[in-house]
């Protein structure tokens, strides 16, 4: 066949490794299969189909293909020995979407399809249980009636349809909960649900089973492109082009008495990592009931006392497919009559923190070597686990305690609809998403917020799966709570815990969640910095065995420095000298340097704050300890240290003991039209030699004074904005005679080097190279050059880019490789070509950013600097870097 492809029954034709043409629910149900795991038979239409009809529009399918979905049906009712629309064996199937790429809830799934008045009765009569025959009939018409027929609510916070009307049947019947439903109950929601039908679309519910197919067939194709898919492939970089599968399935069920269940597990805890199986179930259920957040269904250790022989199938099987995937796996599973069934697998979407545990664990059993281990961390992942937590020692009493679905710490002013959380978030305010439940509708505002607090829900309702594979704070099942959305208002109803007062929060009040213990806090809680934990640490001694770029750090105090040399810096990058003038007791020194009238005004000035930067970097000396450290000469315009106000003007004049006339005739003489291509960088030194003159010199007596306490001192002297090869030549004759005045006879060795940061000088780099002892890309303004793009600026327009796809990705974030990039292999080249050993790196933004780690790997760098806290990071894509270009080999 052509565009199907069967599983199940002892043959499948699909294996893993097909998930670009089957999805990862199919070819790993296929898998299953093939492993002689009980996976219901089926069979999976390709995405090449969902891609034909994303070309040619909805409903039109390539040729042969209605023959072959003809023929994998009859295969399936002569494994069931049933029929499709059968009055007394009729078949039931779900049709389930699945991508190849995980996106959980994100589209759609149909289950008990094949269902009418004809059907349940046999449905009914066979199983001797009309109250469950009845009950899926229900679920089915409102699913398809959700899914196919488009019958839902207008508005994000009011009900659904098919639940108002389920509820009020409920109220009637006396049923408080879904499963005290009765057969007549539940007749009546179908008979009510099918009317709703007819209202909102004026056509009856459709009979005919291969209407309901064809009909869910496309309803599932077309959901790869509703607005959740979208915004989430775009959260997750998944192309629009891959398309999802369809998975046709005989049905089993969970909802059949209280020998049935459905539920999900995780071979490993998602949240921690932990080795132990992890789960949830809900006895007389349906799936749809445990994924979606509805009811909150039990811990799977339960069913080792509910229904002890599944359980047992199911830890077996659960291993057997996590030795088999060698990772750890989130399943699907139903239980029917005491009966394991799987209904699917995948690798497990998990925190930062799981990540890193699974991946050492797997390594200590002996399941996968180093490499392969370093192979499964996603670095970006890793911010995660850096990010600060909320202060042991001074945690306030909690208001409310629900489940640690997704840990870390978040403080942020609620909200109570995706809409609002999105609005807030646009104008700059950190939010928490706080609701009854999230639905995969709620993609938007997850992604908004900061954390996200759901009053119901399990450890692996979807929301919980979704926040936890964008790394944000979850707390779910939060019982006390009860949100009304419509009036933007929640009540916990315990108060601070344990008084048993209620307390009322509204839109905007601050909480904070702690998603590692399940807590909420009223107001911001203090938060601690991170550390590395023991498993990182291992981790990253198999990291740094790999890796062969270095890692340094951009620090311009010692703390950040300490800090950085804590996540394993091995120098620093990018030391920025003018972020030590702003403190209060230097800026006046800097100011009258910057107002004095000739050179002798300026270097009584700069006499002033010689000792106070020959402090800072003899500091930063003794913290690095033996390591490189590249300190840039100043950098920015003038004007930036200057007063702008009148009031700050006043009190500048007051200070100087100048006129203030004087003082604001100065600020406007040097105010420009446009600063970051106007006079900064290495340009003040040629008007301004005696700047950097003294700056050299109080690096150099710095280092002096560090070295004569016996402590290695490595200085790199780095020239900022170079254009021309004149500019460097000159400066560096400048910088070498004041530093080789102090250090003569010291025996210690220094380097000066440049940023290459301005297109011209990546293309003049060979004559660069002739001053210059290393190369430091900066990134930031050779993405700002190269584009012709301000950075302050592009906020108005970028994001549109973006949207649009007329840029693939942010090039402030990630180096844009076939602009920047070439630039840079082109300076990388002709450096080189002049000195073959020049040293070369990369201290921008960029520099912490997984994908351009890896390019600086490839182009050839020496090393990469970076934030402190992205040191980790970048250690880990640099060694990820080094095996791909192994691999590649
Ligand atoms: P999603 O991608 O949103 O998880 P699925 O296709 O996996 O959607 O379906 C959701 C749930 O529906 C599954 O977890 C499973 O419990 C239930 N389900 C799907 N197909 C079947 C089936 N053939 N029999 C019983 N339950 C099913
Ligand atoms: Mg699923
Ligand atoms: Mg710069």
């Amino acid at each position: 066949m052509n565009y199907v492809r069967q599983f199940g029954g002892g043959s499948s034709e699909g294996r893993a490794k097909d998930k670009a043409l089957l999805g990862g629910k199919g070819a790993n149900l296929a898998e299953m299969a093939s492993l002689g795991l009980p996976v219901p038979p089926g069979f999976t239409i390709t995405t090449e189909v969902c891609r034909f009809v994303m070309e040619h529009g909805a409903g039109t399918y390539p040729d042969g293909l209605e023959a072959e979905v003809a023929a994998a049906l009859a295969r399936v009712e002569e494994l069931t020995k049933t029929t499709f629309g059968d009055s007394s064996q009729p078949l039931l199937v779900s049709v389930r979407s699945g991508a190849p790429a995980s996106m959980p809830g994100m589209m759609d799934t149909i289950l008990n399809l094949g269902l009418n008045d004809t059907t349940v009765a046999a449905l009914a009569a066979q199983s001797g249980n009309p109250r469950f025959a009845w009950d899926c009939y229900r679920r089915f018409v409102a699913m398809y009636g959700e899914v196919v027929l488009g019958v839902t609510s207008a508005e994000e916070h009011e009900p659904e349809p098919f639940d108002t009307i389920l509820d009020e049947v409920k109220r009637k019947h006396r049923a408080n909960r879904d499963q005290d439903l009765t057969e007549a109950a539940l007749r009546e929601a179908v008979a009510l649900f099918k009317a709703e039908v007819l209202r909102v679309t004026g056509a009856p519910f459709p009979d005919d089973v291969r209407t309901q197919l064809w009909g869910a067939i496309g309803a599932v194709f077309q959901s790869w492109n509703n607005p959740r898919a979208d915004v989430y492939r775009k959260l997750h970089n998944i192309p629009a082009s891959m398309g999802t599968a369809v998975n046709v399935q005989v049905m089993v069920f969970g909802n059949l008495g209280d020998d049935c269940a459905t539920g999900v597990a995780f071979t490993r805890n998602p949240a921690t990592g932990s080795a132990e199986l992890y789960g949830e179930f809900l006895i007389n259920a349906q799936g749809e009931d445990v994924v979606a957040g509805i009811r909150t269904p039990e811990p799977i250790n339960e069913l080792a006392r509910t229904l002890p022989a599944a359980h047992a199938e199911l830890v077996r099987v659960a291993k057997l497919l996590e030795d088999h995937f060698r990772d750890m796996q989130d399943l699907e599973f139903t239980i029917q009559n005491g009966q394991l069934f799987m209904l699917q697998t995948r690798a497990g979407k998990r925190t930062g923190k799981a990540m890193i545990k699974v991946a050492v664990d797997l390594v200590a059993e002996g399941k996968l070597g180093h490499r392969e281990a370093v192979m499964r961390i996603d670095p970006a992942k890793l911010d995660e686990v850096l990010h600060p937590t909320i202060d042991p020692k001074a945690r306030p009493p909690a208001i409310g305690k629900g489940l640690p679905a997704s840990p870390g710490a978040a403080i942020g002013r609620v909200v109570f609809t995706a809409t609002a959380a999105e609005e807030w978030a646009n104008k700059g305010e950190r939010v928490l998403l706080v609701r009854t439940d999230t639905s995969p509708e709620d993609i938007h505002g997850m992604k908004a917020a900061v954390g996200i607090l759901t009053a119901r829900g399990g450890m692996t309702s979807h929301s919980a799966v979704v926040a936890r594979g964008m790394g944000k704070c979850c707390v779910t099942a939060c019982t006390s709570l009860r949100v009304d959305a419509a009036k933007k208002t929640a009540v916990f109803a315990g108060g601070a815990l344990g008084s048993g007062k209620e307390l009322r929060i509204n839109e905007g009040d601050t909480l904070t969640l702690d998603g590692s213990t399940g807590e909420v806090f009223q107001g911001s809680a203090p938060l601690v910095p991170a550390q590395l934990g023991s498993e990182l640490g291992q981790l990253m001694t198999w990291v740094d065995e790999i890796r062969t770029l270095h890692v340094r750090t951009n620090a311009d105090t010692p703390t950040d420095a300490r800090t950085a040399r804590s996540f394993g810096a091995e120098g620093i990058g990018l030391c920025r000298t003018e972020h030590m003038f702003f403190q209060p007791e230097r800026i006046l020194a800097v100011r009258e340097m910057i107002l004095a009238a000739d050179e002798a005004g300026r270097r009584t000035a700069l006499a002033k704050i010689l000792p106070m930067q020959r402090g800072d970097f003899a500091e930063l000396f003794r913290v690095m300890d033996g390591l490189p450290v590249t300190i840039r000469l100043l950098d920015p315009p003038l004007h930036e240290f200057l007063p702008h106000t009148p009031q700050e003007i006043d009190e500048v004049a007051q200070q100087l003991g100048k006129p203030a006339q004087v003082i604001a005739a100065k600020v406007s003489e040097l105010t420009e039209a446009n600063p970051m291509l106007g006079h900064r960088g290495c340009r003040l030194a040629i008007t301004y030699p005696e700047i950097y003159e003294i700056q050299a010199q109080a690096i150099a007596e710095a280092a002096l004074e560090v070295n004569k306490a016996g402590v290695k001192v490595v200085p790199e002297i780095m020239i900022p904005l170079v254009m021309v090869p004149e500019e460097l030549r000159r400066l560096r004759e400048l910088v070498a005679r004041t530093v080789d005045r102090v250090l003569a006879g010291s025996g210690i060795t220094y380097t000066i080097g440049t940023m290459i940061e301005l297109p011209r000088a990546c293309v003049v780099a060979d004559r660069i190279a002739e001053h210059a002892d290393f190369f430091s890309f900066g990134t930031n303004d050779l993405t700002q050059t190269t584009f012709g793009l301000s950075r302050d600026d592009a906020g108005r327009f970028l994001p549109t880019y973006l949207d649009r796809g007329v840029l693939p990705a942010d090039p402030f974030v990630a180096i844009d490789p076939e602009g920047v990039g070439a630039l840079i292999e082109l300076g990388v080249r002709g450096g080189r070509a002049t000195k073959p050993g020049l040293k070369v790196g990369i201290c921008g933004e960029h520099g912490g950013e997984p994908s351009s780690v890896e390019f600086c790997h490839r182009a050839g760098f020496d090393y990469v600097s970076c934030s402190p806290f992205r040191v980790p990071i970048a250690r880990v894509a640099a060694a990820r870097a080094a095996l791909a270009s192994e691999a590649r080999k």
